[in-house]
């Protein structure tokens, strides 16, 4: 079995930009599981391993290899493929800041990002906003999909926020704006899809694959998992020629997205007595929060996973005013850096 590498995404800038070394070959990562990756290269799916050197090295989550990395390939003595080097990565798209240790990759080498809202109830400006923020660090582009576009239109408010970024109107019940994306599909494109739950992103992903590959919510309810073929791959080649990346991470963007106060109610409500403001209930003296801990009142488990979202969240924890003001500056760079940003989405 020989297989075509450009229907997972290779272009000739891969292969220039990837020194593989004698008898190493090229791959790419299209699933990650807890200690091993699924990599396809010409000769089919094979699992493998980082090497030691490259996990002895690695300085911050970000040195191991993600789905969506090129990545090079050797066969140690017991035929266990490693993986011995990740070529430079076009784009990451990450939760926190991909050089520290708490960092995250999400998935790596996406040229464009669907940010998917609902035209009904899902709409939210200050989400899409986050959004846009979270693809632009990634180097991907944003391209805005309003989805079920058969339930109703709220394109004006969206233009507010969304300065030059393409924003497609489609439903998948209709099809609808569907031939929009295409241009965001052709060959040697990856994508990704971001939003939250319920959107219509798996519908979606389904229409353009032809076939109903991921479970939708509808189907899901209906218990009826047997119409679906089960796919372990996060990285899933699109009849168009693109290919779309759909990692467990990716779903939980939509997670750490969602208002901490909210789930974290008695934590939020503890917060107010703390003697800071700014108390992130690590040390500071005066935190009515470990007080809370110390008596048993909160368990430290669910401080921690409030602290680790918290830190998540920072990362997009400016506030609207900040957003607003800084949107133009952040996102280009200036008035000049809008227009090129705009021509290289009328590039073909
Ligand atoms: P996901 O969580 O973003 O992957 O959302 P799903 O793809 O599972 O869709 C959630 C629900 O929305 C399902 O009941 C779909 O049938 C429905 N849905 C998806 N796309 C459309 C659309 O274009 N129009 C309408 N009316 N419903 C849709
Ligand atoms: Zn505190």
């Amino acid at each position: 079995m020989t297989i075509n590498l450009i229907k997972y995404g290779l272009t000739t800038a891969v292969q220039a930009d990837l020194t593989k070394e004698n008898g190493q070959i090229l791959g790419r990562i299209i699933g990650q599981h807890r200690d091993w990756y699924q990599v396809i290269t010409t000769a089919g799916e094979r699992s493998a391993q980082v090497t030691g050197k490259l996990a002895y090295e690695a300085a911050s989550p970000a040195a191991f290899p993600a789905v969506g990395d090129w990545v090079c390939l050797s066969s140690s003595a017991d035929n266990q493929a490693q993986i011995e080097a990740i070529a430079p990565r076009q784009s990451v798209l990450a939760r926190g800041a991909v050089n520290r240790q708490d960092g995250q990759i999400i998935a790596t080498n996406i040229n464009t990002i669907f940010i998917c809202m609902s035209l009904n109830a899902d709409f939210n400006v200050r989400r899409l906003e986050r959004y846009l923020t979270i693809a632009w660090d990634s180097g991907a582009l944003p391209v805005i999909v309003l989805t079920k576009a058969d339930l109703a239109t709220k394109l004006r408010a969206v233009a507010d926020v969304s300065v030059g970024v393409p924003t497609i109107a489609c439903s998948a019940e209709t099809g609808q704006g569907l031939d929009e994306l295409q241009p965001y599909l052709t060959t040697g494109q990856t994508v990704a899809f971001v939003g939250s739950s319920g959107v219509g992103k798996s519908t979606l992903i389904n229409r353009l694959l032809g076939q109903d590959i991921l479970a939708t919510k509808s189907i899901r309810t209906d218990d009826d998992k047997g119409r679906h073929t089960t796919t372990s791959r996060q990285l899933i080649p699109l009849p168009t020629g693109a290919c779309v990346i759909d990692t467990p991470g990716m779903r939980e963007l939509q997670i750490f997205m969602g208002d901490l106060n909210q789930t974290f109610a008695e934590i939020a409500a503890l917060a107010t007595q703390c003697k800071f403001n700014d108390c992130t209930h690590t040390s500071e003296p005066g935190c009515a929060v470990r007080a809370a801990v110390e008596v048993g009142t909160v368990t430290s488990e669910r401080l921690q996973s409030y602290q680790k979202l918290q830190r998540e969240m920072s990362y997009q924890g400016l506030n609207s005013r900040q957003l607003e003001q800084a949107k133009i500056q952040r996102m280009f760079g200036g008035k000049q850096a809008m227009k090129r940003v705009k021509q290289r989405y009328h590039r073909d």
